[in-house]
């Protein structure tokens, strides 16, 4: 499984309340990748995911719009997710293509009510998450409690992997628990990473360390067994721990930054590709075949070709359907099955949308985030899938947790 290109990728949404900074996490994810060159800011409107002139109006995400970025070897399909609770029929279909998520709360406000709705609704779908503890810069921020916040209305068992070092506008850094080593940022919000923890901080970084191990112990009896005769756990059955923890839905790793200033962008990506589940990771998804026999799907180039339509844009380059491939492959020219029309549909042009740019594939493979060009039927919500492997997928609400990896 090592070796399956599948493993390195990450099918990811952004959930939070309207005003978190989803928006600018999300484009501080796309600098960070170097999907993008610009530092766009959200008040002056030149983000580049919000790019429909609505949106910039309003100020709020509308449209989901998938874009890929690469980080360290994986390959993230970010998926949009509106925060703003009248959209909640395209949160739920967002929620169906993801493989997991990152979860954006304000240092200052914490767990706010639609945050709390969006929790559950990923919940429902059995979306493992990480929490992003964002703005950290502002004055009033407190980790501590928005941690509690978290586990109080949230009820996950929160773990959290960092120390902020500093506090408010002086947040320069973090000590990140696992590795034990600190992590800061320059004026200019470029990262220096692996300096030692600071004196000042080395004894605070160690009684978080064990409640950190102590949570994690607590959650995963296979962790238990592996502390040491010191007492502590070694770092790297921690982090096999966190990651088991988190895909299977028993615990929440929480980080903290401040988005706008650009720190703790770059941990939230490594937190994302360490513990976050890839599309072989989750359970094969599920469907109605043409005799009405229950049937899955597993994540295999191979296998027949199922898909999800999650998102239908007009834009300038045409009609363009987003689509979640579950399994086989597609190319250029093909036809699929749209199940849910029940009707042929021939497949145009199949892009990889990046920010502002759309490359040109050949084909797309299961695990797959892309758009396809040339679909008339398919609306949000349409399975497609191979004419001679006809498959209806099901409808949402029905999915099943992720079962955890051991
Ligand atoms: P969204 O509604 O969740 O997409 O939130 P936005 O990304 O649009 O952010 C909402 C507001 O908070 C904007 O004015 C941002 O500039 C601001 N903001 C975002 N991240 C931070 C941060 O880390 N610190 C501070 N102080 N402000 C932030």
């Amino acid at each position: 499984m090592r070796n399956n290109p599948l493993a390195t990728v990450r099918n990811l949404g952004i959930l939070a309340h309207v005003d978190a900074g989803k928006t600018t996490v999300t484009e501080r994810i796309l600098y960070a990748t170097g999907t993008t060159h610009k530092r766009g800011e959200v008040h002056d409107g030149t983000t580049v995911t919000d790019f429909d002139p609505q949106e910039r109006d309003r100020g709020i995400t509308i449209f989901a719009a998938a874009v890929s970025c690469d980080w360290d070897g994986h390959r993230i399909n970010l998926i949009d997710t509106p925060g703003h609770v009248d959209f909640a029929d395209e949160v739920e279909r967002s929620l169906r293509v993801l493989d997991g998520a990152v979860a954006v709360f304000d240092a200052v406000a914490g767990v706010e009510p639609q945050s709390e709705s969006v929790w559950r609704q990923a919940d429902r779908h059995g979306v493992p998450r990480i929490a992003f503890v964002n703005k950290m810069d502002r004055a009033g921020a407190d980790l501590d409690a928005a941690v509690a916040s978290i586990r109080d209305r949230l009820h996950p068992a929160p773990l959290v992997v960092q120390l902020p070092i500093g506090a408010e506008g002086g947040f320069t850094g973090v000590v990140d628990l696992v590795r034990m080593r600190a992590l800061t940022w320059t004026d200019d919000g470029d990262a220096v990473d692996g300096a030692p923890v600071p004196d000042d901080l080395r004894e605070e970084a160690r009684r978080r360390r064990r409640l950190l191990e102590e949570a994690v112990a607590e959650l995963h009896p296979g962790a238990l067994e592996e502390f040491c005769d010191s007492g502590a756990l070694r770092t790297g059955t921690l982090a096999a721990a966190l990651r088991d923890l988190t895909r299977g839905g028993d615990g929440v790793v929480v980080l903290c930054g401040s988005a706008y200033r650009n720190r703790g962008v770059e941990p939230l990506l490594d937190a994302v590709t360490a513990y976050l589940p890839s599309p072989l990771d989750v359970p094969p998804v599920r469907g109605t075949g043409d005799d009405g026999t229950a049937q899955q799907r597993p994540a295999d180039p191979a296998a027949p070709f199922t898909a999800l339509a999650f998102k239908v844009n007009a834009t300038a380059t045409g009609r363009l359907t987003y689509l979640r491939v579950y399994s086989g492959t597609i190319g250029k020219g093909d036809t699929v099955w749209d199940a849910t029309a029940g009707r042929g549909e021939r497949i145009g042009r199949i892009l990889r949308v990046q920010a502002d740019r759309h490359a040109q594939l050949d084909r797309a493979v299961a695990g797959d985030i892309v758009a396809v060009v040339g679909l008339k039927s398919a609306r949000a919500g349409s399975t497609l899938c191979a004419p001679d492997a006809p498959l209806l997928l099901e409808p949402p609400g029905v999915a099943e947790p992720v079962v955890s990896v051991a």
